[in-house]
């Protein structure tokens, strides 16, 4: 039988910030990794953007070897802990395991968390603090930004052997694990841990940089960077374009997010940043950023509902979340459409317009496209409005750097080998792809180091 992750209960959690995910116990993960067939060809490999040895690893899990797991892990994953947590392995590794078949798939993200937690449990003997650094090479590669991308591909340059410079603007590494997805998903010490691993391999990193301010694409190259990969991501909000959304209480899931993460402000006033909110707080979106703005405002005390156009089978987030934010009393108002916001005399949110809509046709994304019913208008009482429809990419370093060809949608232009049409700069994550999952940036971070690393040794061999 599939085990089933420990959790805290929905009652418990909904008062406070901890994970709500309590992981596998030891007799759990061997019972799960028992069931593992060990294929000779695992399909599994083949659905990780990453390439672990995913049968390798829970063989070892099921010997005892917590330690070797998560090494074995680490060969190709420079940050299992994270991925363990919030990668949607329902689409990715566990939708080609063979027992997928009889929808009992191994639950191979939980196993990883098992493994990764290995250091959290014994510090003392953490991989980060062996890690041997692999060379003093001169030759300086730049990383900017520090999200899943970067983090990835100046990791894997670092074990290379070259001298990597990673670059952030905001004051703390990680990008979305660090600002956007909250605690109780993804805890702060464990993101810290696997930027310590980062660095453990060699990688400098220097925080508060605004690459396309402080310095420039120019600069870097200038001060001898070989190659630049920008991991810049999409951080961009992206509103309804209805009337309403310039009144005091709307807040972009951005916004809402990096008040409440990044600065703390669920702990306000012990943290300096607070965060107004009414009381009646409405979400729109369906992917995982709006449901981690919902939980939150639960947590923050709430009345809180969520507001998508489609229905459950259409929404982008994890399943996993739908159903942990449904156990914490979170109204689903689906197939409805905010029209307009509505204010009162001061300026502030006092309701919400909506249309109920049904599903028509398939659009471009293969989805039912959402149609409005005639006449079916209706206002919801609601103080706060959180938007969460998408992120498009940051801008700022496109914008400085007119050679670089960008997409129509904002993204940066890439070739097969994920470089741009700078020569020597290269472009992956969410910057490419638009807003899509940290195990994808991870991939695309994990290629732009193969590459880089090929671009540097034949421009060695053409000197
Ligand atoms: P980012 O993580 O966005 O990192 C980019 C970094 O670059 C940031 O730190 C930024 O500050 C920095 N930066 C930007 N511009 C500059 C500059 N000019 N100079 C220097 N630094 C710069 N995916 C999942 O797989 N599972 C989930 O459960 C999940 N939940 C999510 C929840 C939220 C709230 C959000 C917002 C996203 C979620 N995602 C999830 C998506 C996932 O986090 C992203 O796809 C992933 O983080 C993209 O990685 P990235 O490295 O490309 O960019
Ligand atoms: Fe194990 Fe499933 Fe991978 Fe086969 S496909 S090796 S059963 S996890």
């Amino acid at each position: 039988m599939r085990q089933k992750v420990r959790q805290q209960l929905p009652e418990e959690r909904i008062k406070n910030f901890q994970e709500v995910s309590l992981g596998f116990s030891d007799e759990q993960a061997i019972a799960e990794a028992k069931r593992c067939l060990q294929c000779k060809q695992p399909k599994c490999v083949q659905g990780c953007p990453v390439g672990i040895d995913i049968p390798g690893f829970i063989n070892l899990i099921l010997q005892g070897k917590r330690r070797d797991a998560l090494l074995k892990i680490r060969e190709k994953n420079n940050l299992p802990a994270i991925c363990g947590r919030v990668c949607p392995q329902e689409y990715q590794c566990e939708s080609e395991c063979v027992l997928s078949k009889k929808n009992i798939p191994i639950n191979i993200g939980a196993l990883e968390r098992y493994a990764a937690d290995y250091e959290l449990l014994y510090p003392s003997v953490s991989i980060s603090s062996s890690y041997k650094l692999q060379s003093e090479s001169k030759q300086k590669i730049v990383v900017v930004g520090s999200g899943p991308a970067g983090l990835t591909a100046a990791a894997d340059l670092a074990k290379m052997g070259y001298y990597v410079l990673l670059f952030e603007s905001l004051h703390i590494a990680g990008g979305v694990l660090s600002y956007g997805i909250p605690e109780f998903r993804l805890p702060k010490t464990i993101v810290r841990r696997e930027v310590d691993y980062v660095r453990s391999v060699g990688v400098e990193l220097c925080t508060d940089v605004l690459i396309g301010r402080t310095l420039t694409i120019d600069d870097l190259f200038t001060q001898g960077a070989q190659a630049i990969f920008l991991a810049v991501g999409a951080g961009l909000p992206q509103f309804l374009g209805i009337p309403g959304e310039n009144l005091k209480g709307v807040f972009s899931a951005n916004e809402f997010l990096t008040r409440v993460n990044l600065m703390k402000a669920y702990r306000f006033p012990e943290y300096a940043t607070p965060i107004n909110l009414g009381d009646k707080v409405v979400v729109i979106g369906g992917g995982n950023v709006a449901f981690d703005c919902a939980r939150v405002a639960i947590r923050l005390g709430k009345d809180t509902q969520l507001v998508y156009r489609r229905t459950e089978n259409e929404m982008p987030a994890r399943k996993e979340e739908i159903e942990n934010a449904r156990a914490e009393s979170l109204k689903f108002r689906l197939l409805t459409q905010p029209i307009s916001i509505l204010g009162d005399k001061n300026g502030s949110v006092c309701g919400l317009e909506c249309i109920k809509m049904q599903l028509g046709q398939p659009d471009d994304s293969g989805r039912r496209r959402p149609v409005p019913i005639k006449d079916s208008n209706f206002v919801l009482d609601i103080d706060t409005v959180i938007v969460a429809i998408g992120q498009r990419p940051n801008p700022l370093i496109s914008k400085v750097t007119p050679q670089l060809k960008t997409n129509p949608n904002g993204t940066i232009w890439v070739d097969d080998n994920l470089m741009t049409s700078l020569p020597g700069v290269f472009a992956g994550g969410d910057i490419i792809t638009g807003a899509d999952t940290v195990i994808s940036a991870m991939g695309a971070g994990k290629k732009a180091a193969t590459q880089i690393d090929k671009f540097i040794k034949t421009k060695r061999e053409s000197l």
